[in-house]
This record gives structure tokens, sequence and C-alpha cells, in this order.
């Protein structure tokens, strides 16, 4: 994360990278477009081309969600060793979850697979504690 190629270059990169941070969630791109739109208007093409660059530069990441749209974080926005999501299927929302905080037995999930796990992803989905109540 400190070579130059990492740091976001133009104004828009640092635009949504900082819509990433304030977020603290993972994000669609049509809405970071949404929270962008107030700011610095941009079109389509041009924030998923941004996305693309900074999931290349190892910024953000990319994760699926349960409606089958990318959604994206900053990467690691939680856990060292680990990064999940929980996608609520009521409101789609998707939360970032610091893996390293779960009650997840690396050691015994290495020891079923006979492999070293340097790293965790997961998506749970489910539904968040308003869409719970509603
Ligand atoms: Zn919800
Ligand atoms: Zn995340």
């Amino acid at each position: 994360m400190t070579t130059a190629s990492k740091v976001p270059h133009t104004s828009r990169e640092k635009l949504v990278v900082s819509i990433l941070a304030e977020a603290g969630r993972a994000l669609s791109a049509p809405e970071i477009l949404e929270l962008a739109a107030s700011r610095r208007p941009m079109n389509k093409v041009t924030v998923y081309r941004i996305l693309d660059r900074l999931v290349e530069a190892g910024i953000a990441g990319r994760h699926s969600a349960g409606d089958r749209t990318m959604r994206y974080c900053l990467a690691p926005c939680a856990g060292e060793h680990g990064h999940g999501h929980f996608y609520c299927t009521g409101c789609g929302l998707m939360e970032c979850l610091d893996l390293d905080a779960m009650p997840i037995d690396r050691a015994a999930l290495e020891t079923a697979l006979s492999r070293r796990v340097d790293h965790l992803e997961l998506r749970l989905d489910g539904l968040c504690e308003a869409c719970r109540k509603r």
C-alpha cells in the first residue's frame, strides 16, 4: 500500500476512495455514482473504470453480492487476515465484517483442509437488524 502506483492519481479516483472510506461498507457502482453526484458528477463508464483501476492496484476489493451486483470496498477495510461481508437480502446493503474478530477457528480449518490458510473471505446472506424488525 505504500508504492506510488497504488496511490490514486486523479481527483476522481481520490473522490471514489473517500466515498468508499466514508461509507465503511461495500457499495455498488450505482451507489457510488449517487454519492458522487453532489460532489463531482461522473458517468457510469468513468466510475467502472476507476473501480477497475482501484481493484487492480489492490486499493479496493470487488465482491459479489446476493443480487449479482458487484460491491466495492476498501481492501482491507476490515481484518488483516480475513474480510467478510454481510449481505442483507431485504434492503441490499452489504456490510464489511472483520473476520479476525469472528469466532472462526482457522487452525481447525487448516487441519480439515490439510492446507495453510492465509486469507479468508466470507459472505453471509440474511436480514439486517432493521429489516428483521419490519
Ligand atoms: Zn436490511
Ligand atoms: Zn468489505
